[in-house]
């Protein structure tokens, strides 16, 4: 842990003499602490004291938030912190995940904890500090009356110890040490940014707390109790022993390493689907930590992995990932898209991992472009630019037609805003934390150089230099950003980064020093460097080329975002839902003369689009289905199944047999129905804005819900044909994920048993045909979907359903093709003829 502010910056912001903070002043370590680091970051970021925000959006968030600070009654937040311990409180109980009966109370004084801890580092405002002041002198009184209450000393909680005694006992409580956690990291946030020195005390008293409960269970209890979401109980303890250099801190801490997590990271393989996405950030975040205080390579192996799988295969356009609050199979986004994707606790937390992450590989300006990309877009954009309280919303949701607007902002109610006292969700809380620390990770700086990675405006004084600097821009809304040297002078480098995402264009940044071109290297996703004796009045101007760039989702080519430099444009729908993916013409876009905003044409209408941090009480798209090249007709793909599992067509892999599945003598596959089936390739229906689908089947059971073919990506995204509803009828059907209901044409009756039918489905034109033997079997006119919005699929089966609950198929099935287009009646009966 390097120094987290500056002596004069912090000196300056309070008045607190340094002797009385102990730890953490350059060049005034105590005899008490030592920094036991083997991994010592080799960047710091310039503390929040000493980098100032100027005006623009973050600032404005920022004000919100800080607006609430001062508002907030700690009374409130203390009730039940002070009843749980049988201390006096006639406060008007919260509301939300803070109510006297939820058990995750306690958390949001955590986050407001670390709140003022921040708004008063770098606003230097004293009614900051004299509440966190408040809350922590009480929070120490809540602590002393523990074991007057039957609790183990140095518990501080707002609920119950017996909770962890359930814990323990094998019981899923709703998160404890997740809630620990958070009071921790307040306490030390106190310590650290306001030099609260009870509050270190107060936390020691807490930490002492968890190795006494936790030492005293054996490994495979722990390991069990991890199970159990407990935020980044390992990143604060290993934070503490950074700061005490007390071992018992760093074995409390390694007792939170969860391998079951932890294993698959550090070989390299990702193991997260089906995983709680925020469960699993906060004790990556914690392995970095561990890194820093071990010097186990392992630790920072398993965080570097997790962070490249997550942003590579996990992550939205705007940075978030997660769809109701889980990790799916690697690269599978717009085929899991709904109002409740990218919990912003996740990014939150992301961030944070980035941020570290960056600090010990500063030449890898990925982390820094991911870092703006999700501030941009996602964390700016979760706060009510209207509420005077910075009010949040829990998810950001991605399904076209989602929205930010309401009031709520629980799960119950995707896209709408936190309030003062009925809400306190995790998201809530982070949203605190997030908005008074915009200016934390603007400026890093090492010995020799200071790295400008945000284009933030905003003024900084670098102490280590004597030199203070002012960056004035309008980015994104503007392509240059100015830096001014207002006062002192040094030899030193300026690093400014260069942002990865001018490559998608070719492009490279323009960067000219007192109105001069300078000769450096200004790569897209690295660092332009710049040495020289800097002295006051010297500018630096970079100016990074923006245009239009549409980014494909990686599950479907033909579901794309656009961007604009960091930003992502979304289209303002206003109060309407679309069903779907909105179709866009992208030759339509077109320049209205404001910065950042374009129209389009978008399902035969003129949409707006804006920067998505910037859509709030509306519905908005971030995705838009764009037009497939028309390349047909042809016949895609071909699998006779007649002895051979190959494709006629020559296209694709061969049909692979599956549980039990096996070609017949005289014929087509047999599939058992106890778990037979094909697996053919993904893919195979990407960019098909029309189809036709044709199999010979012979159903020799009928069960409900077995399907004949089922081409999709899980239960919420299919295209098939089963044998049999609930109502007695074969049906086709289609659908992806965030739709309501789904098209789907019925027969009037069903499969015949023990009988091969010649099966197809006609999508096209609008309208989509079964047909059994060559003749119209059943129609749905007026589709709500193209099937161009199911892309490239990923689990392609005969005899099988996306649905694990769902029977499979018990009978045969050959002669599977696709076409590239809608075949007529009379070409289907030809099939039917061709195919008997
Ligand atoms: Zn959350």
């Amino acid at each position: 842990m390097t120094a987290p502010f500056t002596r004069r910056a912090f000196l300056g912001t309070t008045g607190v003499t340094a002797t009385a903070l102990g730890v953490g002043l350059t060049g005034a370590a105590p005899a008490a602490a030592r920094t036991p680091a083997p991994h010592t970051p080799k960047l710091s970021p310039l503390p929040l004291s000493a980098v100032t925000l100027l005006d623009g959006p973050f600032r404005d968030n920022m004000a919100r938030t800080c607006a609430y600070l001062k508002f907030i009654d700690p009374d409130r937040l203390l009730h039940t912190f002070r009843l749980n311990v049988g201390l006096p409180s006639d406060a008007q109980p919260c509301g939300g995940w803070e109510a006297p009966n939820v058990q995750l109370r306690g958390h949001s004084t955590g986050h407001l904890l670390t709140a003022l801890a921040q708004a008063h580092a770098n606003t230097g405002d004293e009614e900051h500090a004299a509440k966190g002041r408040h809350l922590v002198a009480e929070l120490a009184r809540c602590q002393a009356a523990a074991p007057a209450a039957g609790f183990t000393p140095g518990y501080l909680s707002a609920f119950p110890e017996s909770v962890f005694v359930q814990l323990e006992a094998g019981g899923n409580p709703w998160a404890p040490y997740y809630t620990i956690h958070k009071i921790m990291a307040g306490l030390l946030d106190q310590y650290r940014l306001s030099g609260n020195r009870q509050a270190l005390d107060v936390l020691k008293g807490m930490a002492a707390w968890v190795e006494t409960r936790c030492s005293r269970l054996d490994e495979a209890t722990m390991q069990r109790l991890l199970h159990v979401e407990f935020g980044g109980m390992n990143d604060v303890l290993a934070e503490l022993y950074l700061l005490t250099g007390d071992p018992v801190h760093l074995r409390t801490a390694r007792r939170f390493d969860h391998e079951e997590v932890f294993g698959p990271l550090a070989e390299g393989r990702d193991a997260l689907a089906g995983l709680h996405a925020n469960t699993q950030i906060p004790k990556i975040v914690g392995a970095v930590r561990e890194y820093e205080a071990t010097g186990i390579d392992r630790y920072h192996r398993i965080a570097a992995f997790f962070w490249d799988t997550v942003v590579h295969h996990h992550m939205y356009v705007i940075g978030g990932n997660s769809n109701e609050e889980f990790f799916g199979p690697p690269g599978e986004l717009v085929s899991r898209l709904s109002d409740a994707n990218c919990e912003n606790c996740n990014s939150y937390n992301m961030l944070k991992l980035s941020r570290l992450l960056f600090m010990h590989d500063p030449s890898r300006a990925a982390y820094m472009d991911y870092y703006e990309q999700t501030l941009h877009n996602q964390m700016l954009g979760e706060q009510d630019p209207d509420s005077e309280h910075g009010f949040c919303t829990y998810y950001t949701g991605l399904w076209p037609g989602s929205q930010r607007q309401g009031k709520g902002g629980l799960v119950s109610a995707p896209g709408s805003y936190s309030s003062d006292y009925d809400n306190f969700s995790c998201d809530h809380g982070t949203g605190m934390e997030t908005h008074t620390k915009f200016a934390d990770s603007i400026y890093f700086q090492s010995g020799d150089a200071l790295y400008v990675n945000l284009f933030i405006p905003s003024e900084a004084t670098w102490e280590r230099h004597g030199v203070r600097i002012r960056q004035e821009t309008a980015y994104p809304k503007a392509e240059t950003t100015r830096i001014t040297v207002t006062e002192g002078e040094g030899d030193f480098a300026l690093k400014l980064r260069v942002p990865g995402w001018l490559g998608a264009r070719g492009q490279h940044a323009r960067i000219r020093v007192n109105g001069a071109a300078v000769p450096v290297q200004a790569h897209p996703g690295r660092y332009a460097t710049i040495e020289r004796r800097w002295r006051e009045g010297d500018v630096v101007e970079m100016t990074m080329p923006m245009a239009p760039v549409w980014r494909k989702a990686p599950d479907n080519p033909h579901i794309q975002a656009i961007t604009h430099g960091p930003v992502v444009l979304a289209g303002a729908l206003g109060d309407r839902e679309p069903n779907t993916f909105p179709a866009i013409d992208p030759r339509s876009l077109r320049e209205t003369g404001e910065p950042l905003r374009y129209t389009a044409r978008a399902d035969g209408a003129e949409v707006t689009l804006m920067p998505f941090a910037e859509v709030h009480h509306q519905r908005y798209t971030v995705y838009w289905a764009t037009p497939a090249p028309r390349r047909g007709p042809r016949l895609v793909a071909h699998y006779a199944l007649d002895g051979t599992l190959k494709d006629a067509t020559g296209t694709w892999a061969d049909a692979v047999l599956a549980g039990g599945a096996a070609l017949a003598e005289d014929g087509g596959v047999a599939l058992n129905g106890t778990g037979a089936h094909v697996v053919l390739p993904r893919g195979l229906i990407t960019g098909l804005d029309e189809l036709t689908v044709a199999v010979r089947v012979r159903a020799d059971t009928l069960t409900n819900n077995a399907r004949v073919f089922d081409l999709g990506f899980n239960r919420r995204t299919f295209f098939y044909v089963n044998s049999r509803t609930g109502s007695g009828r074969t049906r086709f059907s289609m659908r992806t994920y965030g739709m309501e209901g789904e098209d789907f044409a019925d027969a009037s009756g069903t499969l015949p048993v023990g009988e091969w039918l010649h099966v197809a489905v006609v999508v096209g034109g609008d309208s989509a045909v079964l047909y059994f033997d060559g003749a119209e079997a059943g129609r749905k006119d007026g589709l709500i979907m193209s099937p161009l919005v199911l892309g490239a699929t990923s689990q392609n089966f005969l005899g099988r359903s996306q649905d694990s609950r769902h029977p499979y198929l018990h009978g045969r099935v050959r002669d599977f093709r696709i076409y590239d287009h809608a075949l007529d009646a009379a070409a289907i009966r030809d099939l039917h003829a061709s195919q008997s």
